[in-house]
């Protein structure tokens, strides 16, 4: 053949048994079938084999398949982002006419979609408090489908009673989905406490370098699977390879890396409860934070994300001054990595709560703790 055809030849030249300890990066958006009667176009690609590259190079099933082996998962999706693992969970458990339960405390892009996208759907969402606990029961009505939970919540940090609102759910026929990012899927055994469909941005702690977004969703079992199958696929929620190999790495250090971390911040926490000018620190192994008691009963630890309120009398301003003042902690949104982040919630949206501009959420690194706590002591100085 000429060069030129030579050229485009896939089939593979070198040996092929190269027995690495890393997963390959599988690039690829075509799969070659063998016969005409071979084609497909299926999701299922761990049970029916490969059809596409949308639903997945062997290095996204490969992440997919540890994270399921790990959370105990009938089967996992890896897509683009927590945001669009949020997405996916929506879109499959709800329809038009449906009616879902969030958190009130809940990641605030999470019901920025309730509110916006899904009620153009003619989906009804509707918060509610986070600790309410076997009281959700009440709320569920008859067109109701899906219950959010996530525990602990964004930036207020309150632990839900899971396994209650679980009980209470499925004594209604209703599913329940958990984000689970803060426990980066390890902490908290989502399908042990009865969670229908378990989410987590693994942007989060599973990358854990700031490096990259992706987002797992994992079916307790096969009617969970076939709700989400179809709408992963019709959504077409493609992911890297080379985001899944980043993510691979940062499974094999998820445990040290938590270890460390939960270190960090509890030396950070137990400093900052301490200050004089300190009000309330809400982080989950501290008494002080909202459903403490049900973090000891359910979670295997701590993770490095946590929220603080300054003193009544601190104006909003001075703690504006104060996030401006750190220099070990960079100012920015999401967590997990191995930089110290601050960041101040000037208008949070908590009903018959308002923290008047006065509550910090911190995530801790990987420095050393007595960096981190110096830097906090000098800019608490400041203000
Ligand atoms: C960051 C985050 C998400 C979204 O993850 P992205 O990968 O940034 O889209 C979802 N839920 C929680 C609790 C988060 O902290």
């Amino acid at each position: 053949m000429d060069w030129r055809t030579k050229l485009l030849d896939p089939a593979p030249q070198a040996r092929r048994d190269y027995a690495s300890l890393a997963t390959p990066v599988y690039r690829g958006s075509t799969v070659v079938f063998d016969h005409q009667g071979a084609v497909t176009d299926d999701w299922r690609q761990a049970d029916n084999g490969y059809s596409y590259g949308l639903y997945g190079t062997p290095t996204a099933l490969e992440l997919a398949a540890r994270i399921a082996g790990i959370e105990g998962a009938h089967e996992t999706f890896i897509v683009p982002g927590g945001q669009s693992a949020i997405a996916l969970i929506y879109l499959a458990y709800c329809q038009a006419g449906s009616h879902a339960l969030v958190p009130h405390s809940a990641y605030g892009p999470n019901k920025a979609m309730a509110e916006g996208m899904l009620a153009g759907l003619g989906i009804t969402v509707d918060p509610y408090d986070p600790m309410i606990g076997a009281g959700i029961a009440d709320l569920i009505q008859g067109n109701t489908t899906l219950i959010w939970c996530e525990s602990p919540g964004s930036v207020t940090m309150e632990i839900q009673d899971v396994p209650a609102i679980v009980q209470a759910a499925h004594g209604k026929g209703v599913a329940v989905a958990l984000d689970n990012t803060y426990a980066a899927g390890v902490m908290f055994d989502a399908f042990a406490h009865g969670v229908d469909v378990s989410m987590q941005a693994l942007t989060k702690y599973v990358g854990g370098h700031s490096d990259l977004l992706l987002g797992a969703v994992s079916a307790r079992d096969a009617a969970a699977l076939d709700k989400l199958g179809p709408i992963y696929q019709q959504l077409g929620l493609a992911v890297s390879p080379d985001d899944c190999s980043l993510a691979l790495r940062g499974l094999q250090t998820l445990a040290v890396r938590l270890d460390a971390l939960e270190r960090g911040a509890l030396d950070v926490a137990h400093w900052l409860a301490d200050q004089a000018l300190v009000q309330d620190v809400f982080h989950p192994a501290l008494p002080s934070c909202p459903g403490h008691q049900i973090w000891a009963r359910d979670f295997t630890g701590s993770a490095s994300v946590f929220s603080f309120t300054f003193k009544d009398d601190v104006p909003a301003a001075r703690v504006v001054d104060f996030i401006n003042a750190l220099k070990v902690f960079k100012i920015g949104l999401s967590w997990g990595g191995v930089n110290s982040l601050a960041v101040v919630y000037p208008d949070l949206d908590r009903p018959h709560q308002d923290f008047g501009g006065r509550i910090v959420r911190l995530n801790i690194g990987l420095e050393n703790p007595q960096d981190l706590i110096a830097d906090l002591k000098a800019a608490m100085t400041a203000i």
